[in-house]
């Protein structure tokens, strides 16, 4: 069959765009095993089945679509938009996220210069933005898996790949939640294996900055898992609380108000310890961090979450104090001031919340009871002003009626 052209549809073919808009897989699945269907026809704008699935949030057609051979990365359409951009347009994480694992290219630009992660961000769709920031392929790991050139053994041993990967697709770049990953997993958990998967990291941040289209957030990502590996491995090596120790010592909050010192340094040192220094990006977040006295907002993570994943407003959700993972639930129930995931991640924290979750509720206390007297104040000013109107009502009417 000859290449696609715009509007050259077959009858079956323009059936597949209106069942694809209903949302009837079953019906679409059947019209794409007839002969006069391919999976990549165009309609007149150019768009694929596939961009109308991505565009329209149905993910069972997606996935139908490229089962049956989608080509994810196809440009035809008028203003350039890809698949991608449709799938990040919709708002849908879970599609977004399919045709990345599909192999779409996130370089790609449409007719106006815009990227699929920032058309996403241009419509509001910060989810789908930070799919796209993080995505790094299983197959562009995998490949350090295989012994090149003169190689005898692979950079990365295979048993490790995805441990690793695991990690690197965090969105969550709080350092806890980070090593918490490290230590579920006793292959990745060890000296020697962390020190393979680190030298992996650093080539990748290496490429990302060397490449012709350089991105330079996949590279500080790299370089901050780098880092965090290395402080994991040297607590292996050096103490005998192993990975537990380092995760206390990410959580230890100072004494006046429970900050953790030890973790805002940390993440501090690990942007300045950037490679590049030339990059854009490690320029924009010294410039952001530095002038912060440490325990002030924003945090060096805070802006480091913010650069890498383009996550912003920390505020519109709970996240756990421990762990940073977002949608956290449960409240401390003395001081109702921190919120965390269950009660490991509580249990993990009190050690060091435990010095200031009196403190805490006493301010909130304090603040309950502030807000209170505000509320009572006002309403009795209210009732002042009620009586004081009534009274000049009564007043007015009694002149009158002398
Ligand atoms: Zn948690
Ligand atoms: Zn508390």
């Amino acid at each position: 069959m000859s290449a696609p052209k715009k509007g050259d549809l077959s009858s079956s073919e323009k059936e597949l765009f209106e069942v694809i808009t209903a949302g009837n897989v079953q019906e679409a699945s059947r019209l794409l095993g007839c002969k006069d269907v391919r999976v990549n026809c165009l309609d007149e704008y150019g768009m694929t089945p596939l961009m109308h699935a991505a565009y329209k949030g149905k993910a069972d057609m997606c996935k139908l679509l490229l089962q049956h051979g989608a080509d994810v990365n196809c440009n035809e359409h008028e203003h350039g938009y890809t698949a991608l951009m449709f799938a990040g347009l919709s708002g849908k994480t879970d599609i977004t996220w399919m045709m990345l694992d599909a192999g779409a290219e996130t370089d790609v630009v449409n007719s106006v210069g815009r990227t699929a992660a920032q058309m996403a961000a241009f419509v509001g769709q910060h989810d789908c933005v930070t799919v796209i920031n993080n995505f790094f392929s299983r197959a562009r790991l995998d490949y350090y898996t295989k012994p090149q050139g003169l190689e005898k053994e692979p950079k990365l041993p295979p048993k490790l790949a995805g441990p690793l990967h695991k990690v690197i697709m965090s969105t969550n770049l709080n350092p806890v939640k980070m090593v918490m990953l490290v230590n579920e997993n006793p292959l990745l958990a060890e000296v020697e294996a962390l020190g393979k998967c680190r030298r992996v990291m650093e080539l990748i941040c290496e490429k990302c900055i060397k490449q012709q289209d350089m991105n330079e957030v996949l590279a500080m990502k790299m370089h901050y898992i780098s880092c965090l590996l290395g402080k994991c491995a040297s607590f292996l090596k050096d103490r005998e609380d192993k990975l537990e120790g380092l995760i206390k010592s990410l959580l230890k909050g100072r004494d006046s108000d429970g900050f953790p010192v030890f973790q805002e340094k940390f993440i501090r040192e690990c942007i300045r310890k950037f490679p590049y220094c030339d990059a854009t990006l490690l320029q924009q977040l010294v410039r952001s961090i530095a002038p912060v006295e440490i325990g002030n907002d924003p945090t060096a993570l805070s802006v480091l979450t913010q650069a890498v994943t383009g996550q912003v407003g920390f505020m519109d959700a709970e996240f756990c104090t421990s762990c940073g993972e977002k949608g956290a639930e449960k409240r401390c129930s003395i001081c109702k001031m921190v919120i965390y995931c269950d009660q490991a991640c509580q249990k993990m924290h009190w050690f060091t919340h435990k010095k200031v979750c009196k403190k805490l509720q006493e301010q909130r206390e304090q603040q309950e009871a502030e807000s209170a007297r505000l509320r009572m104040q006002q309403s009795n000013g209210k009732d002042k002003q009620g009586v004081t109107q009534s009274d000049t009502i009564t007043a007015y009417y009694t002149d009158a009626f002398l």
